[in-house]
């Protein structure tokens, strides 16, 4: 009798300690909060990634999280340029806002709340390793290491946590390696925000050593718009300098060789260019054979590049799946901007047209996000920061721009959901002569305005009939409806926006860089 109710006591207390052990891992152990790994490239075009139906490169890492989450076919950004397009995944605000514009003279204030400095108020832990490109030093992490400006392919110097240190190798691997040494050395009792960012596949599109060649000289297919002559288009199209035709330097053509690679990488490097650039020095290419050349040289070293990215995505996937992580992280993988791999005879980004506006998006969310989908609602960048805090459950505030993508991953759209998008390019004068504009974007079209006294022009694009975008069709009688609608929607959206009647002195490139005093000190509270 005695031991039958000692045992059932024991019993009790067995059952008892379970349900505390339980009950500790989802309050103390944040096993519903879930962790985050936010994977982010440097111009990765949507048009190389297999997913999206590349017909360049396989990606079967990265096409992982389309086959286990959701791939956005419509995540626009809303200024197409590196550093603009970091501060407003920080912030969840436009660059009229967060106060970074472009790359010439932008400097971003630290001291601004940004999402992950909310995630780690709220007891996750955050880091940030690889490609910064802020210019101040990064605020909200428990622990960064990041390149100094855009960084080198090879053997790069980073800044961790102010200091700086020297690596060895390639930097996309390096960035992978450092990760997933965080990852590994993090406290396992608390949830995570990891951002990895990296360099590739940014000009000048140098591979992984080891992936030269890795095309076996293939010939690519050529876009259809490689030789396009702007006809039908505005001034700012046929005046900027961002044509594999023009304005290809001999970096870009790999005909000059990195001036950081060791002596070892150097001979690896001359073995595959050097014969190569002989042929083609031979050659004397002129006109369109030039301009093909020059195509099928960018297309095997960016997508070397990506053939490295796509690795490094399998890399942080298996660790996930290994550490028994992959069922409560969720993972995004996306881009600053789209990118022109030789559409309209271009390559960079910039414009409102579709491959610099639209950035390739793909997230995994367990529990929420249905496996498998593709989903055609305009998303954007400045939605990823009320995203990634209503994962973590913490209150976006109210001034952030964006609207949380969790039901639209639940496959669950709200019907007021955004039909149109505002979009802001402001550096000119800068690199490729790419003059500003601001624009709307619905579903079928695109209606952008120049808007620099010497350039003021508008133009509105039809994708539903003209889905290279062409020839504009501003002011043809046909459109007279959808034309008016569009430029009331663009004010509509200036004023909820609340972009200034006139761009702020700092948006100007012209105007001095901002005073870099003290750049490794702590940033001033405001
Ligand atoms: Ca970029």
């Amino acid at each position: 009798m005695k031991f039958q109710y000692l045992s059932r006591l024991t019993g009790l207390i067995a059952a008892l300690l379970v349900t505390c052990a339980a009950t500790n891992r989802v309050h103390g152990a944040d096993a519903k909060r879930p962790n985050i790994v936010f994977i982010f490239t440097d111009d990765h075009a949507y048009q190389a990634i297999g997913a999206y139906g590349s017909k360049l490169v396989e990606t079967p890492n990265i096409d992982r999280l389309a086959t286990t989450g959701v791939r956005f076919d419509r995540c626009l950004v809303t200024n197409s340029i590196c550093g603009p397009a970091r501060a407003v995944i920080l912030t969840g605000k436009y660059s009229h806002l967060n106060g970074f514009y472009n790359n010439t003279n932008g400097r971003f204030d630290g001291s601004q709340t940004t999402f992950p400095k909310l995630l780690q108020k709220a007891g996750y832990q955050t880091a940030m390793i690889g490609k910064w490109h802020l210019v101040s030093d990064p605020t909200g992490f428990d622990y960064w290491e990041v390149l100094p400006g855009q960084g080198r392919y090879y053997n790069p110097p980073m800044f961790r946590m102010g200091k700086r240190v020297m690596h060895e190798g390639y930097t996309t691997d390096i960035v992978t390696d450092l990760s997933l040494d965080w990852l590994k050395q993090r406290d396992p009792d608390k949830p995570f925000l990891l951002m990895c960012q990296h360099k590739a596949p940014h000009r000048e599109w140098s591979p992984n050593l080891k992936y030269l060649g890795h095309d076996g000289d293939r010939q690519y297919p050529e876009p259809a718009t490689l030789f396009d002559d702007y006809a039908g288009r505005g001034k700012a199209e046929h005046e900027q300098a961002m044509t594999l035709a023009k304005h290809f330097m001999p970096l870009d053509a790999k005909l000059r060789a990195p001036a950081e690679l060791t002596p070892e990488q150097r001979k690896v490097w001359d073995a595959y260019y050097e014969p190569r650039n002989a042929k083609f020095r031979e050659a004397k290419l002129e006109g369109k054979e030039l301009t093909r050349w020059r195509f099928n040289r960018y297309m095997h070293d960016y997508l070397g590049c990506i053939k490295s990215v796509d690795e490094s995505v399998g890399r942080v996937l298996d660790y996930l799946k290994e550490a028994g992580l992959e069922e409560n992280t969720i993972v995004v993988y996306a881009s600053d901007q789209g990118f022109y791999l030789g559409e309209h005879g271009w390559y960079d980004k910039r414009w409102m047209f579709e491959e610099s506006l639209r950035t390739p998006l793909l997230i995994r969310w367990p529990g929420v996000a249905k496996a498998g989908t593709v989903n055609e609602d305009i998303v954007s960048n400045v939605d990823f920061a009320q995203t990634l805090l209503d994962a973590a459950g913490v209150e976006a505030p109210a001034d952030m721009q964006g609207r949380s993508l969790r039901p639209v991953c639940a496959g669950e759209t709200p019907s007021d959901w955004r039909k149109s998008f505002y979009y802001h390019y402001y550096e000119f004068p800068g690199p490729h002569d790419v003059r500003k504009h601001y624009g709307v974007a619905t579903e079928r079209y695109k209606l952008m305005h120049f808007y620099e006294p010497e350039m003021d022009y508008w133009e509105l694009f039809d994708l539903k009939s003209d889905p290279q975008e062409m020839t504009s069709v501003y002011g043809k009688a046909e459109y007279v409806e959808a034309q008016a609608e569009l430029e009331k929607e663009l004010g509509r959206l200036r004023k909820e926006l609340k972009v200034p009647e006139e761009d702020a002195a700092e948006a100007d490139s012209r105007e001095r860089p901002a005073p870099r005093a003290n750049p490794r000190g702590p940033a001033k509270a405001k």
